[in-house]
């Protein structure tokens, strides 16, 4: 499935998206989680039981729930995850771009979740940040509370995946020697369209992975250049920290950000417009504002 929140006449909610249509699951039933975060927190049984009440209900009655996707504004899957989790250095197209050596253990920082915003909401750019760029990059959503989570068992811990981009103040965070200053801005990090299920998706070690800046081809890749695949980055995480249900683990983004254009560097500007496109969950769009008071 893929699950969405979205706005409908001032209401949150979430549903299941297929084909341009939205089946608002709180509206179809009251057995359902009331949030897509409580989906994702509770037990992962309960997305097979919604998907097989799905499948045993006519067209007619799923139609009394159901919204056009034009009808509603998307909104970001998640705002309240408990860490969001970032990968450094795990394509080895990324770092043989700049010339770094690929990394024996994931390199990991984290982001605030207040720097959370949905598809289609505006980056604000401060003024004085000079060197804004994007990272195209695949989200993990952990559905399940562990620690030192085998290789082998990795997959049973993940609800879903998104598209998250880490966007970044070049100038800041090669100023700092580190991260959180540059990726932690307020909007920050977008993430969505949508939340694919883990069984959905299948086997993501092989996904394309695509970023335009104004219609532009930036980055174009594929997961299978990841050093440290998802179910890997999920073992070393986890021998540090406790993963919970909701949190996001963004893995890491392939070659062609701005920083490392050649003949020189391309940093995004007011106006400009990042498309990213993962293969089986679908393209998160962000335009980038840079307010005049700021
Ligand atoms: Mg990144």
């Amino acid at each position: 499935m893929k699950l969405v929140r979205f706005k409908y006449n001032d209401k949150i909610s979430y549903g299941v998206l297929k084909n341009n249509e939205i089946l608002c699951l709180p509206l179809f039933s009251n057995q359902f989680p009331k949030t897509l975060e409580e989906l994702i927190t509770s037990n992962m049984n309960k997305l097979t039981e919604i998907e097989h009440s799905i499948r045993n209900f006519s067209e007619k009655e799923l139609k009394k729930a159901t919204y056009r996707l034009d009808q509603v504004e998307l909104l970001a899957p998640i705002i309240n995850p408990p860490k969001i989790i970032c990968l450094g250095l795990n394509y080895r197209d990324h770092a043989a771009e700049q010339g770094a050596k690929i990394p024996d253990e994931p390199i990991i920082f984290m982001k605030p979740r207040t720097a959370i915003i949905g598809p289609n909401q505006l980056i604000i750019k401060p003024g004085f940040v000079e060197k804004l760029d994007y990272e195209g990059e695949l989200a993990i959503i952990i559905g399940k509370k562990g620690k030192n989570i085998p290789v082998s068992e990795a997959k049973n811990y993940i609800f879903g995946y998104t598209i998250f981009n880490d966007v970044s103040a070049r100038d800041i965070q090669f100023k700092d020697r580190q991260w959180t200053r540059g990726k932690s801005f307020d909007t920050f990090a977008p993430i969505g369209p949508c939340i694919v299920t883990r069984n959905q998706l299948g086997d993501p070690s092989d996904l394309r992975i695509r970023t335009w800046v104004n219609g532009e081809l930036r980055q174009d890749s594929s997961t299978r250049n990841m050093v440290f695949n998802v179910y890997e980055i999920i073992y070393h995480i986890s021998r540090v920290m406790t993963l919970e249900p909701g949190d996001i683990i963004a893995t890491g983004t392939p070659a062609g950000v701005g920083v490392f254009m050649k003949p020189e560097p391309k940093f995004l500007k007011h106006g400009d417009v990042i498309e990213i496109e993962i293969e089986g969950i679908g393209k998160l769009k962000n335009t980038v504002v840079e307010p005049s008071s700021q």
